[in-house]
C-alpha cells in the first residue's frame, strides 16, 4: 500500500491545514498514541486507522495500532453489542458476557507497557479497561456507532466499562450520552489519496470494470457499497429500485463485502441474493476485503448512489460517493444528515417510495446532479478529509497532552 505524505495533501486540503498540523505535531513531539479495535480488515474504522495511524507518525507521534484478538464466540457476541447499540433487539446470555470478558483477559498484553494514551475503537475492546490497574496512560473511548437508541442491556454493560476512561468521543455532538467522564464530537474522514478515493485513470477504470463483470456503457447505475449487514437496508434499496425499474431504464448494483468482526455478513449476503433473485438488472457483486480500486470505480460508473441505512454512525460509504461528485439519495439516519444536506449536497429520503421518487428525479435531472454532486464534494473536502481529520485530533491530543 502506498503511504502518502503529509505534503501530498497540500494540493487538496490546502497549504495552511498542512501546516498548521506540523505546528501541533511541534507541540506532540514523541506523544505515544497506542490505538486498539479488533479488525485488520472491513468497515469504517480499518479505513480510518489505516490512514491516520502513518500521517500520525509523520507528523511526530509515536503511533501505533494493535487488533484484538478474539473467536467466533467473542465476535457473536460483539456484533450482538453491535445491533444492541443500534437499537436492534437482542439475545445476550451468560455465556457470551464470559466469552466478552474472557478475550479482554486474553488480550491483556495489549495495554501493558508505556502509553500516553490508549484509544479503545468501538464496543470490542472496552473489556480491557479491566486492565486499567495503574496504567498511567490516558484512556479514551471512542464510540464510532450512533448510541442513542443502544438497548438497555447492551448500554448498561458497556457503560460501566466506558466510565473507566477518561474521555469518550462520538461522531456528532447529539451522541452525547450520559456518562460520567469528558465527551468529546469528531467525525470521521475519508483519505482522499488512498484507492478507494484517488482519481482514475480510464485505462484503470476500464480494465476493473472488465474484471468485475460491469459494462462500462449501457443504462444508468444505481450503487449502494456497504457491508451486507442489515441496518444498511440493502432488501430495502432492491424494493426502491424494483419501483423505479417500473418506470425507467436502469440497473443496481449493490457491492459489498463482510469484515472479520461482523459474523452476519454471509446470512444477509443470502438474503440479499434471495430477494435478486430472477432480476437481471440487478447485480450483487460479494468484493473481497482490499477491492478498494473497485469500490472507487464502482462509485465512478453509478450515475445515482444510495446510502439506504436504517442506523449509521457515519457513513463513510456516503463520505466517498459525495468525494466523487455523485448524486446521492440517503436517508436521514446518524452521520448521513450532516453529509447530505437535502436538495444542496443530496437529496433525503426517508421510505422505499421516497428513496424510488429521489431516484427518478436524479436519473431524469444530470443538471440537479451536477450540482449536487460538486456541492457535495466540496463539503467533504472542507469537512471530512483526512488531513482535517487529523488536525481535530492533534487538537484533542494537545488538550490530553497538558
Ligand atoms: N467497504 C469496503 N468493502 C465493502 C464494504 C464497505 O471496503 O465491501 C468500506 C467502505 O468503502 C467504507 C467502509 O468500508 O469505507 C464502511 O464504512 P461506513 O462508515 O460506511 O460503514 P460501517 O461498515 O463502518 O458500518
Amino acid at each position: 500500500m502506498t503511504r502518502f505524505k503529509l505534503q501530498d495533501y497540500e494540493g487538496i486540503a490546502g497549504s495552511a491545514l498542512i501546516e498548521e498540523i506540523r505546528n501541533l505535531g511541534e507541540k506532540l513531539k514523541g506523544f505515544n498514541i497506542l490505538h486498539i479495535n479488533s479488525t485488520l480488515v472491513g468497515g469504517g474504522v480499518v479505513e480510518i486507522l489505516n490512514s491516520l495511524v502513518p500521517l500520525m507518525q509523520e507528523a511526530g507521534l509515536l503511533a501505533r495500532w494493535e487488533v484484538l484478538e478474539g473467536g467466533p464466540e467473542f465476535f457473536n457476541t460483539t456484533k450482538q453489542f453491535h445491533n444492541g447499540m443500534h437499537g436492534q433487539p437482542v439475545n445476550i446470555t451468560g455465556e457470551m458476557l464470559k466469552s466478552y470478558l474472557a478475550a479482554a483477559q486474553q488480550n491483556h498484553h495489549l495495554v501493558e507497557g508505556h502509553a500516553d494514551l490508549i484509544v479503545l475503537h468501538d464496543q470490542q475492546p472496552l473489556g480491557l479497561t479491566a486492565f486499567r490497574g495503574e496504567s498511567e496512560a490516558c484512556w479514551l473511548w471512542y464510540c464510532h456507532i450512533d448510541p442513542r437508541y443502544a438497548v438497555p442491556e447492551v448500554w448498561y454493560f458497556l457503560a460501566p466499562m466506558a466510565a473507566v476512561c477518561d474521555v469518550a468521543v462520538f461522531h456528532l455532538p447529539e451522541y452525547a450520552r450520559d456518562l460520567p467522564l469528558l465527551q468529546y464530537f469528531m467525525p470521521p474522514a475519508i483519505d482522499p489519496l488512498s484507492d478507494k478515493n484517488r482519481d482514475v485513470s480510464p485505462k484503470e477504470y476500464e480494465e476493473v470494470l472488465k474484471r468485475i463483470g460491469v459494462d462500462p456503457e449501457g443504462p444508468p447505475v444505481i450503487l449502494q457499497v456497504s457491508r451486507f449487514d442489515r441496518l444498511k437496508d440493502p432488501i430495502g434499496v432492491i424494493q426502491a429500485f424494483k419501483l423505479v425499474r417500473k418506470n425507467r431504464e436502469c440497473r443496481l448494483i449493490l457491492a459489498g463485502g463482510s469484515a472479520d468482526d461482523d459474523p452476519e455478513g454471509a446470512a444477509v449476503l443470502e438474503e440479499v441474493r434471495a430477494e435478486a433473485e430472477g432480476n437481471s438488472d440487478i447485480m450483487v457483486l460479494s468484493l473481497a476485503p482490499d477491492a478498494n480500486l473497485e469500490i472507487n470505480v464502482l462509485q465512478r460508473r453509478a450515475e445515482v448512489i444510495i446510502q439506504k441505512s436504517l442506523r449509521e454512525g457515519f457513513g463513510l460509504t456516503a463520505t466517498e460517493a459525495l468525494w466523487k461528485a455523485k448524486p446521492l439519495v440517503a436517508t436521514p439516519a446518524g452521520g448521513l444528515v450532516h453529509q447530505v444536506l437535502d436538495g444542496k449536497t443530496g437529496l433525503i429520503a426517508r421510505t422505499v417510495e421516497e428513496a424510488a421518487e429521489k431516484l427518478i428525479t436524479l436519473l431524469d435531472n444530470e443538471e440537479l446532479g451536477k450540482f449536487l454532486g460538486a456541492t457535495g464534494r466540496e463539503h467533504v473536502r472542507q469537512n471530512y478529509i483526512l488531513p482535517v481529520y487529523l488536525r481535530n485530533w492533534m487538537k484533542l491530543l494537545t488538550m490530553i497532552a497538558r
